[in-house]
């Protein structure tokens, strides 16, 4: 049976020459089918098999610490593809330059690469297409259910996207094959260019790494989620809205790299509760999370090119917020007064002082952080432009379809219904300072950010 998770994107010549697997959104060598499956088409071709990455200075608004976190991975990538005789090569530049010069010099019969929504990686892709003439391949390794196969179209909410993913998850949520020695490489290759290099070469500004305490990695992705496990699973469904309890998983940065694959967190989790009866509600909670909603904003981005704009929010969104532009807004703030977390409300201040130093906020704290840049902006345009900013240039976890689905949530009703009319919001969901302090201890909340805030100084 055709394998559903692959499809071919160009077709081509086949030549003699290696099999290329062009790793960008799924950076790891566990866990990943786009990495299984080009090395299962090289090795039935008997060819050379090698992994290259490469390494776009500017990225979307990537800064210092997404690029420090993404890169000081590499080097476990590169020891354990190694380890199997697979060379990992690291190029320098977009790869809609690099990888022709590479693909011509190496001689490479055949491209394989991981799927990605976002609209870079598409543009990326059709300059490649013009300037190669191989066969390319597409590998969905992020999704469990491929996101062409859990939906044809831009699903209207989790509501509608749930039965079609529940509906095959079975036949792709499978235990992994290894990946194997590779037996056509007989002459080495290796890569010229350092990890560290590139951070020392190009000078980002804000050179600061969050404290998000855990090492990037595979391996220290799958020691955070049994911390998970063990320590706050059973605490997710009574506590995921309190950012003072610190029950959430914290794998989002290792999700969005594609350092851990949530497929394997999918099938740890299940194998976890299968014996353990006490937090099988808990986990199907999570799952929801990790699979419905993650897979959901895949499919909103591949299916709505201008995800990040007003008109990728849904018509009664754009309609509402439309009617609401010219409504008188008690207070304004500029890009400049929201990066200083520079406002009249303290819990705003602290979320945006989190997400700088620590470099990932609170779910919870997401939704009131990005409705209140509503409430504070001059139109919706200026509202997304912002949100999408801050959350890009400071979440580790940023610059993901996950970002963008939750502004558009946030701003523009998105994935939701549509709430009791008011003031600048219109009919999309209101939330307020109240609404916070009863869901959970606010003075807390920011207490204990200011208090990191005044220790960093010293
Ligand atoms: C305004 C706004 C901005 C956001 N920006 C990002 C972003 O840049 N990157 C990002 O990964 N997520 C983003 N989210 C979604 C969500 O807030 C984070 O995924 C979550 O807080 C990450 O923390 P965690 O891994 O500890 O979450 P957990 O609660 O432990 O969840 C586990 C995993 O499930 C998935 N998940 C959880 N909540 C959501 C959700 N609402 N939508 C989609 N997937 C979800 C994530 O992959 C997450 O890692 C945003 C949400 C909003 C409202």
């Amino acid at each position: 049976m055709r394998n559903k998770r692959i499809r071919l994107i160009q077709e081509g010549v086949d030549g003699e020459g290696p099999v290329i697997y062009w790793m960008n959104r799924d950076q790891r060598a566990d866990d990943n089918w786009a990495l299984l499956l080009s090395q299962d088409f090289a090795i039935r071709h008997k060819r050379k098999f090698f992994v290259v990455f490469c390494f776009t200075p500017i990225y979307l608004q990537a800064s210092y610490r997404a690029y420090h976190f993404m890169l000081s991975n590499f080097k476990e990538v590169e020891s354990k593809l190694s380890l199997l005789n697979i060379p990992f090569i690291l190029l320098e530049g977009e790869a809609s330059s690099a990888l022709p010069q590479f693909i011509h010099k190496s001689k490479a019969s055949t491209l394989f690469t991981d799927f990605n929504p976002l609209r870079i990686k598409k543009e990326w892709l059709d300059q490649l297409k013009r300037n190669i003439n191989i066969p390319i391949y597409e590998v969905d390794a992020h999704n469990i259910v491929p996101c062409w196969e859990a939906s044809p179209k831009k699903e209207y909410s989790a509501h509608t996207f749930r039965p079609k993913i529940l509906k095959k998850i079975a036949d792709f949520l499978i235990s992994f094959p290894p990946l194997k020695f590779h037996p056509f490489n007989e002459d080495s290759i290796s890569s010229k260019i350092s990890p560290e290099s590139l951070l020392r070469k190009y000078k980002y500004l804000k050179q600061e790494i969050p404290k998000f305490l855990q090492k990037p990695g595979y391996v220290s992705g799958m020691e955070q989620l049994q911390r998970f496990i063990h320590t706050k699973l059973h605490l997710y469904n009574e506590y995921r809205n309190d950012p003072t309890k610190d029950c959430l998983s914290d794998l989002s940065p290792f999700l969005h790299f594609g350092q851990i694959s949530s497929q394997r967190v999918a099938l740890t989790i299940n194998e976890y509760a299968k014996n353990n009866n006490k937090v099988k509600a808990q986990s199907d909670i999570f799952l929801e999370e990790l699979i419905i909603r993650k897979e959901l904003a895949d499919n909103f981005c591949f299916y709505t090119p201008d995800y990040d704009s007003l008109n990728g929010l849904p018509d009664w969104g754009q309609k509402t917020l439309n009617e609401h532009r010219e409504d008188k807004r008690e207070f304004l703030y500029s890009l400049e007064n929201l990066e200083k977390s520079n406002t009249h409300d303290p819990l705003w201040n602290a979320c945006q002082k989190d997400m700088i130093f620590y470099g990932k906020l609170h779910g919870w704290l997401r939704m009131y952080w990005a409705k209140k840049i509503l409430e504070w902006s001059r139109s919706p345009e200026e509202a997304l432009k912002n949100a999408i900013y801050l959350n890009d240039a400071y979440e580790i976890d940023g610059r993901d379809p996950n970002g963008y689905t939750g502004i558009a949530w946030s701003i523009g009703g998105l994935h939701d219904r549509p709430w009791p009319e008011r003031k600048v919001f219109g009919k999309v969901r209101y939330m307020n300072y109240k609404g916070a302090e009863r869901k959970f201890h606010v003075k807390q909340y920011i207490d204990e950010i200011i208090a990191t805030a005044i220790n960093d100084q010293h």
